[in-house]
């Protein structure tokens, strides 16, 4: 898998054109279109972000202003928003079940960024999954990396959820998937009823754990960790 371009490596990019991104599946409204490639997204971006900062009647000739549009373009498609790319899939390994495997494998405290797709602000906070595995399982570190890709585009907290717990469901051949989010929203904490304090939580569970008695045992990691 290819590095991402490093900050200020703009002629780097620009030497991609020609490497087109394959159609990323999750992307938003991609369906059937040819995803661009990154030094052409960054381009972009970088020009219609200047015109947006015009018009709120910012001055992109003062010299802390200037390298924002670029910056911020970079940031979209390299970090922020990575996962419109399928190509940025993680690299995914898997072990073999052993005797003595325990019957339910916990994560807890997953780091979450995403962003509201509707307001362009972020919403962060923690994840907690749970399988219960089949013939394999996913080193733990692959865990918080696809929950990471998954979130690093515009999205809505509670197809999130889901989306986390299909992708494990498909990539650990197990059924037997739950997942827990919880999130602070600046669209709801920096404007409109400004509550900076509530938490969105939304769960998602799948198989064995639509069982009272599995679900419960699920649930209280969480309250282990102080989560609930
Ligand atoms: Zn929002």
């Amino acid at each position: 898998m290819k590095q991402d371009a490093q900050p200020g490596a703009r002629t780097q990019e620009s030497q991609r054109n020609g490497e087109a991104d394959p159609v990323s599946p999750g992307a938003v409204g991609a369906p059937g279109i040819p995803d661009r490639s990154r030094g052409e997204k960054i381009d972009t971006i970088a020009h219609h972000f200047g015109k947006i900062m015009q018009a709120l009647g910012m001055d992109l000739s003062d010299t802390s202003l200037a390298d924002t549009p670029m910056r911020v373009a970079r940031m979209y498609v390299n970090e922020t928003f990575r996962g419109l790319s399928a190509k940025n899939f993680p690299r995914i390994s898997f072990f073999e079940k052993a005797p003595g495997t325990p019957e339910m494998i916990v994560v807890n405290d997953i780091t979450l960024y995403s962003y509201c797709e509707h307001h362009f602000v972020p919403f962060f906070g923690k994840v907690h999954v749970a399988y219960i595995p089949g013939d394999r399982l996913l080193g733990l570190s692959k865990v918080n990396r696809v929950v990471d890709y998954l979130s690093r585009k515009p999205h809505l907290q509670e197809r999130l959820t889901r989306e986390i717990a299909d992708t494990l469901s498909e990539l650990l051949q197990t059924r037997h998937v739950a997942v827990f989010v919880e999130a602070q929203h600046l669209c709801v904490a920096s404007r409109g009823v400004r509550d900076a304090k509530s938490i969105t939580r939304t769960g998602c569970y799948l198989g064995q754990f639509q069982n009272t008695h599995t679900r419960a045992e699920f649930m209280a990691s969480l309250k282990m960790q102080g989560s609930l």
